[in-house]
């Protein structure tokens, strides 16, 4: 099989804006996940708001087989016309991770349907993230449980329609729980939607979050079977009696 051609798109904000956030991520979140990625084989690039067409142009999209998605603050400056092309591959095909706050971006609300609403706090709370089907590939590798010692919280309920697998949920020291880790078939391509990574933290330096974006990768990279048409198809394949 030829390497995973993922590319890695971020908003890019926070760290234009907020030192904390420089500090964590100075050079932004897309390249910390980025070169996760490729100290595991595969080919990465990035892409980020600011760039013409976002830097998802059809080109870049059409040499892509995972996009992996970070947003927050700027969802509403994503053009429709860049969601309906991202749309549009996911459907035939191309896997999509959205991460974290990406849960209002408008490629993950039109894939879900819903308003994929939440709660959420900022108040330093250890995340304890179980695997509730440890048979999924995305949840390889890792074990029963495991935790980040500061994240934001986000909590039930998660207004998203019922994951076709769900793999993790999240417990948070304030008492709520979340879906955290939720995985969706949509057209011909997979969708994986995983909860951590608010900006002012280092989470996606942390082994076991790197590990679970590397299955999730995979597992919405796998090939996505077989070519499909559409529409009139005047020319039936067996000729048809017309008495
Ligand atoms: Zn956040």
């Amino acid at each position: 099989m030829s390497t995973l051609r993922v590319t890695v798109w971020n908003e890019g904000r926070h760290e234009k804006k907020n030192p904390a956030v420089q500090k964590v991520y100075p050079q932004g979140m897309h390249t910390v996940i980025a070169q996760a990625l490729q100290a595991q084989g595969l080919t990465v690039g990035t892409a980020t708001l600011d760039e013409p067409e976002h830097g998802l142009t059809e080109a870049v999209l059409n040499q892509t087989d995972v996009l992996i998605w970070w947003g927050h603050l700027a969802h509403g400056e994503v053009q429709d016309e860049i969601v309906n092309r991202v749309h549009a591959r996911v459907l035939d095909g191309m896997g999509l991770v959205v991460l974290h706050s990406g849960h209002f971006s408008k490629i993950f609300q039109k894939l879900m349907g819903t308003t994929c609403n939440l709660k959420w706090r900022e108040a330093n709370e250890k995340e304890r993230i179980w695997v509730v089907d440890p048979g999924h590939p995305v949840a390889e590798g890792i074990g029963e449980y495991f935790e980040i010692e500061h994240e934001e919280m986000y909590g039930e309920h998660f207004d998203i329609p019922a994951p076709d697998s769900l793999v993790f949920v999240s417990w948070f020291a304030g008492g709520d729980v979340f879906r955290s880790g939720c995985a969706y078939h949509r057209g011909r391509g997979k969708i994986f939607y995983f909860r951590p990574g608010h900006e002012t933290y280092p989470t996606y330096y942390q082994p076991e979050v790197q590990r679970v974006i590397l299955n999730a990768v995979r597992w919405v990279g796998q090939p996505s079977g077989a070519k499909v048409t559409f529409g009139h198809r005047p020319q039936p394949l067996e000729p048809l009696s017309t008495t």
